[in-house]
């Protein structure tokens, strides 16, 4: 953390004190306890930010619920990736509005990426003027002196800014697992695929030191963290723009080497940056988890050139195999968008061939959603939605048959599991994630919870398999 960073910390630590002592205060006038709860949408990188909301929130005095219900703070972290998104928000707004309207002192907060979005900040203001705070991506970290301000009173709180100043350690977290946790290595994305809202409303990418990293990563050894996630848009360009940082294979490789963490992830990795370096590192290293995501997004080399996303079907292609000979046990998954404007028949039978050749485990199919902005939005070729259906069916249908037959391969082999939770559906059961991100439901008590133990895949239900403990 350079000097800027250090003091905003400091500074955002004050307000987390300061908050305390309001809510305090209104506790004893209310003679109740206050509640918050947090609402999340989108990524993996949102997940994340909401454990670090829930963190300043439980620090400042709330209790966390897990409902919005009975919440006297409800904060709405949202995702504006896809126009659904944006609509399932509008929705929650007005369930809040109904009980704000039974609760006048409820207090109602929206950040993350929709803000971001002018149109759709305009939207917000205009339509849902009762949200009493509005911040964005880029100073989540204030949040704590946003909160000390809501506590005091003050109300229609929007704070959006367009670039990070700082990037600041070190606040409260609350995680939802105590043995695994996702870390933040990069913020941004500096691709510009010319579908995606992301460097926009993210911003430009901009990793953080390895240093600060590796000391988060030891901390979490210490309590009590096996397996964490390296979360960034791209994370194959971590270190690019910082003088003398490690590239993302050697980050891998340390975080190995710290003691008490057993498995890593990583997400996402762009294609066009995946290296020979960081194939060799996976096959090398049995901690890091035998699942890679790579995003196709489509098969059309024109379409892909569209898109902007700086490889032909036939690299991908061969990325994609190389890596499959070189980790035969590597689980595949992608991201495939259906009905970009122009896209064609024949441009779906390209992304259908890459599928049958690549065989995934496992893909998310989604339908192109425009996204104002963004080149493809102005695009006048958009696909008509007959169109898009039809040709997402078939590329669903190929995503399911290449999953149904992929997930089979693991049946019969005793493979470690990390016990993540009790089974809710089935009596004496608990759920376990593998390696390679399936998951197995298997005969176990609580007491496994965070801890690795070797399963039988007995039987494969299409995503999952039942086991038993070996
Ligand atoms: S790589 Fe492309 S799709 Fe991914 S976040 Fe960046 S711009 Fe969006």
């Amino acid at each position: 953390m350079n000097q800027s960073d250090v003091l905003a910390t400091i500074a955002q630590r004050e307000f987390v004190n300061k908050s305390l002592d309001l809510l305090t205060n209104k506790e004893k006038e209310s003679g109740k306890k206050l509640t918050a709860s947090v609402i999340t949408f989108g990524c993996q990188m949102n997940a994340r930010d909401s454990e670090k909301l829930a963190g300043i929130l439980v620090a400042s005095g709330f209790e966390l619920l897990e409902d919005t219900e009975d919440a006297d703070f409800v904060l709405y972290n949202t995702c504006t990736v896809r126009d659904n998104a944006n609509q399932k928000l509008y929705g929650h707004l007005g369930e809040a509005l109904s009980r704000k309207k039974k609760n006048p002192e409820m207090l109602v907060g929206i950040c993350g990426c929709l803000p971001q979005e002018p149109s759709a900040l305009e939207k917000i203001k205009k339509s849902y003027s009762y949200v009493d705070l509005i911040f964005g991506t880029h100073n989540l970290y204030a949040f704590p002196e946003y909160l000390s301000r809501l506590l005091s009173g003050e109300r229609h709180i929007c704070e959006i800014v367009d670039h990070a100043d700082n990037i600041v350690e070190d606040l409260p977290v609350i995680r939802k697992y105590p043995f695994k946790s996702g870390v933040n290595i990069m913020f941004g994305c500096n691709n510009f695929c010319t579908y995606c809202i992301v460097p926009h409303v993210r911003g430009r990418e901009r990793s953080r030191e390895s240093t600060d990293i590796l000391e988060e990563i030891r901390k979490l050894a210490g309590t009590g963290v096996k397996e964490v996630m390296l979360l960034g848009q791209n994370v194959n360009s971590y270190g690019n723009g910082i003088d003398g940082e490690i590239s993302f294979p050697e980050l891998l490789k340390r975080v190995c080497d710290i003691d008490g963490i057993e498995r890593v992830r990583f997400m996402t990795s762009h294609p066009k940056d995946l290296s020979e370096e960081l194939i060799q590192t996976i096959k090398s290293d049995e901690k890091i988890c035998r699942h890679l995501h790579l995003p196709l997004q489509s098969g059309s080399t024109k379409v892909l050139k569209e898109m902007n996303r700086r490889y032909t079907k036939e690299q991908y292609l061969d990325l994609a195999l190389h890596i499959k000979d070189e980790i035969p046990d590597i689980a595949l998954t992608t991201d495939i968008m259906v009905g970009f404007p122009g896209e064609t028949a024949a441009d779906v039978d390209d992304t259908i061939d890459v599928i049958k050749q690549v065989e995934y485990d496992n893909a998310f199919t989604f339908i192109y959603s425009k996204r104002m902005g963004t080149p493809a939005a102005s695009r006048e070729d958009q696909v008509p939605e007959a169109e898009v259906k039809e040709n997402f069916d078939r590329v669903l249908k190929c995503v399911q048959d290449s999953a149904k037959k992929q997930s089979l391969r693991w049946q019969g082999l005793v493979l470690p599991a990390l016990v993540e939770e009790t089974n809710t559906s089935l009596d004496g059961y608990v759920t376990g994630r593998l390696s390679n991100n399936m998951i197995v439901h298997f005969p176990g008590t609580p007491g496994l919870i965070g801890t690795i133990v070797p399963v039988r895949l007995d039987e494969c239900r299409g995503f999952y398999y039942m086991g038993s403990r070996v």
